[in-house]
This record gives C-alpha cells, sequence and structure tokens, in this order.
C-alpha cells in the first residue's frame, strides 16, 4: 500500500483565481487515471521532456546553424531559457508554474531543421497542399508523430498545454483543425474561430519566448563577431542600460572588458522586462478581475509589456532583423539550408521508400481518393521536420551525393 501523498487533484494555495487549476483541467484527449504524485501540469511537463522531439532539440538551430559553433543558443537551450523567465514570472503572477514550464519546453517542438529558413523551405514546397507552419506542427508532434504509449499516438496532454503549444493557427487551419476536435470547450481550434485569448500561462509563454531571443540572439550575435558592441548602442533599450552599466563600473570600458559589459547590459535589460511584464499585468488584472481562467480567456490580452517597454522591445527586434537575421553570412548559410530541405523535399516525394519504414509505409495511401500526393506530402513534412540540423545534412548528402553544410 503506497503512504505517497495525493495531492494531484489538489489546487495549490499560491495560485490566483485566474490561473489554471489542475485540478479543473479541462482533461486529456484519451481520458487516464490521475498520477498519485504529480499534477496533470506536471505529468505533461515530465512527458514533454522524455519525448524524442524534445532530445532533438538539443541539435536544432536558434539562429546560427548547429555546426558553426559549440556555443551558441539552440533550441534546446532558448527553450530552458523561455521556461526560466515564464516560470519566474508566473510565480510572481500567482499563474501555474508547471503548465508554464510544458508550454514553454513544448513551444519550439515542431520546429523544421536550420531555423526559420527550414521552415520557409518546407512551407514553400507544401505551399499547394496547404503549406507547413511549425506551431500546428508542435501540436502534431504532441498530439500523433511522439509514438510511445500503448493505448495513444501523441503525448495524451491536457487541453491546457495543447492550447498554449498552439501559439498561432491560420483561420484555414483552425476550421480543418477544429474537424477534429471535441465538440466540448476543450477544442484548441475555437478561440481562432472566436477571436478570444488562450490562457494567461499561455500569454506568458508567448511574450517570455520573445524576452528569451531578443536577449540570447544579441549574445550570439556578438559571440559570433557579427554584432559589435558599438552597433548596439543603436538600440535604446540596450545602450540605456550599457551607459548605466559604465556608469557603476567604469572599469568595464576597456574592449578586453566587453564580455563583462555584454552580459551585465543583458542581464539588466532581461530584468527590466520581466518586472515591466510584471507590474503591468498586474495592474491589468487589478482593474480586469478574472475570477477564473476561463474568465482571462474571454478578455483581452492581459500578459504584457507597458506602451514603453513593447515599443523598446520592437526596436530591439527590428534592429535584429536587419543586422543579424539579414546578415550576409547568416543569408548565406540559410540559402544553403533551403536547399537541402528543398532537395529532401523533392527526394522523398519522388520515392517514398527513402524514408525509414514507419514513414515510408504511411505514405503508401489509398489511390483514388484524388489526395493522394497532398497525404504523402503531409508524410514527407513531418519527416523533414523531425530531422536534426545533421541528420538532415547528412540525409542531403546520402540523396544528392552534394555537401552544402559541413
Ligand atoms: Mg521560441
Amino acid at each position: 500500500m503506497s503512504t505517497l501523498p495525493l495531492f494531484a487533484s489538489q489546487p495549490s494555495p499560491l495560485h490566483a483565481a485566474y490561473a489554471c487549476d489542475p485540478a479543473q483541467t479541462l482533461g486529456r484527449r484519451f481520458p487516464e487515471v490521475d498520477a498519485p504524485t504529480r499534477t496533470a501540469f506536471q505529468r505533461d511537463r515530465d512527458r514533454i521532456v522524455h519525448s524524442t522531439a524534445f532530445r532533438r532539440l538539443v541539435y536544432k538551430t536558434q539562429v546560427f546553424l548547429n555546426h558553426e559553433g559549440d556555443l551558441f543558443r539552440t533550441r534546446m537551450t532558448h527553450s530552458l531559457e523561455v521556461a526560466q523567465l515564464a516560470r519566474s514570472i508566473a510565480r510572481s503572477l500567482g499563474l501555474n508554474e508547471d503548465l508554464v514550464e510544458a508550454i514553454a519546453l513544448a513551444h519550439d517542438l515542431g520546429h523544421t531543421p536550420f531555423g526559420h529558413a527550414g521552415q520557409d523551405a518546407l512551407h514553400e514546397c507544401t505551399a499547394a497542399y496547404g503549406g507547413f507552419e511549425h506551431n500546428l506542427q508542435s501540436l502534431r508532434v504532441v498530439d500523433h508523430l511522439e509514438q510511445r504509449y500503448p493505448m495513444f499516438d501523441g503525448l495524451n496532454l491536457c487541453f491546457e498545454t495543447r492550447e498554449g503549444i498552439l501559439k498561432h493557427c491560420s483561420r484555414r487551419n483552425a476550421e480543418q483543425l477544429n474537424a477534429s476536435e471535441p465538440p466540448t470547450k476543450a477544442n484548441v481550434a475555437l478561440r481562432f474561430l472566436e477571436h478570444t485569448q488562450p490562457s494567461l500561462e499561455a500569454q506568458l509563454c508567448n511574450l517570455a519566448d520573445e524576452i528569451a531571443y531578443n536577449a540570447h540572439d544579441i549574445d550570439d550575435g556578438v559571440r559570433s563577431g557579427l554584432l559589435a558592441m558599438d552597433q548596439l548602442e543603436a538600440v535604446p533599450l540596450f545602450d540605456s542600460f550599457r551607459r548605466e552599466t559604465l556608469q557603476e563600473h567604469p572599469h568595464l570600458l576597456p574592449v578586453a572588458q566587453h564580455r563583462r559589459l555584454l552580459y551585465e547590459t543583458i542581464r539588466r535589460m532581461l530584468s527590466a522586462q520581466v518586472y515591466d511584464v510584471i507590474a503591468t499585468t498586474r495592474a491589468s488584472l487589478k482593474t480586469s478581475s478574472p475570477q477564473s481562467a476561463d474568465e482571462a480567456r474571454q478578455m483581452p490580452a492581459q500578459v504584457q509589456f507597458s506602451p514603453a517597454m513593447a515599443a523598446n522591445s520592437l526596436a530591439l527586434k527590428t534592429f535584429l532583423l536587419h543586422q543579424l537575421y539579414r546578415h550576409p553570412q547568416v543569408m548565406q548559410m540559410t540559402g544553403h539550408a533551403k536547399q537541402v530541405v528543398t532537395d529532401l523535399f523533392n527526394a522523398y516525394m519522388a520515392d517514398p521508400a527513402q524514408m525509414p519504414r514507419g514513414f515510408a509505409l504511411r505514405a503508401q495511401v489509398r489511390p483514388g481518393n484524388g489526395h493522394e500526393t497532398a497525404e504523402v506530402a503531409v508524410v514527407v513534412a513531418d519527416f523533414i521536420a523531425g530531422m536534426t540540423d545533421r541528420f538532415a545534412a547528412k540525409e542531403h548528402e546520402r540523396l544528392t551525393g552534394l555537401r552544402l553544410l559541413a
């Protein structure tokens, strides 16, 4: 007889009324017995950490391709940083920390290899069949593609976690998804058709994602040599904290100390954004006063930056777009990455038997319904999207004889 405490169904007293409560979850697609020692959201987080797609994030590009250096962020370290920021803000706002952690760790599971270059290429390849969208793919991973449980496909996560993972969704995709979702509130497509908000936890993860990449892309950009410290002086948010840091620590002025100056500036910038979100959201929640997670979903977005910080964040994003993401050196690599993905797509479409057995079997679609090519394209996109950078490069070399990414 187990003596473990049964707290899976008890709400935590630390959570506010507007937080998602694991005891009140809208449930899983396939009913399961509660775990004896973990809440439903803790269990989701654990399922994500143990998934194959999560482990692959370590070999997937964030901005710099995986083979370009060992010290740059990968999708894995990015996801961990998002989880850290989201947890810390959630605690301060009385939101459910386990849920934000689960959403943050899963939010990029559907990303292709080679970052946005890979996603753009796969989207172009599949345009005739509805296109490729990484948010929807993240949901496909946790709903269908992970195969590790005896009685269902996917990880069978709670509605609240799935809701947070599906950050964006086109109307067309939402209508399609709606057909396979339950006709209840536990339908992740519904809010894109009714234009309501997701839970506060989901809203928070969205913002934590932005805070994380704005900060770590500066760090990686400088580390790579593609961004110079003096270029960053054009970014008001960065520059104000750089000046503040130098005022307090003038010994960081010489170039030899610039690494410390960079870290301290980024640290202050991160803190300022976190405190801004907490203060702005608190004020907003105080006025709107939602009495439940569901009431908060019916309100305009509550988790946000102040207008001044939103403008600062936008300026930083714009700077990174022009100076880093579109840097000629980054563009050259993304050009190669796009070719790898496009060549792979064409090769598997021409001969699906080149894929591993499970995918090749799925690609043997029943003839006669007129959608055969589209159905094969979905299987090929699933296979390519799941690849790590180096596996994609190796497969490309095997199939084409070309070595584009060393
Ligand atoms: Mg992200």
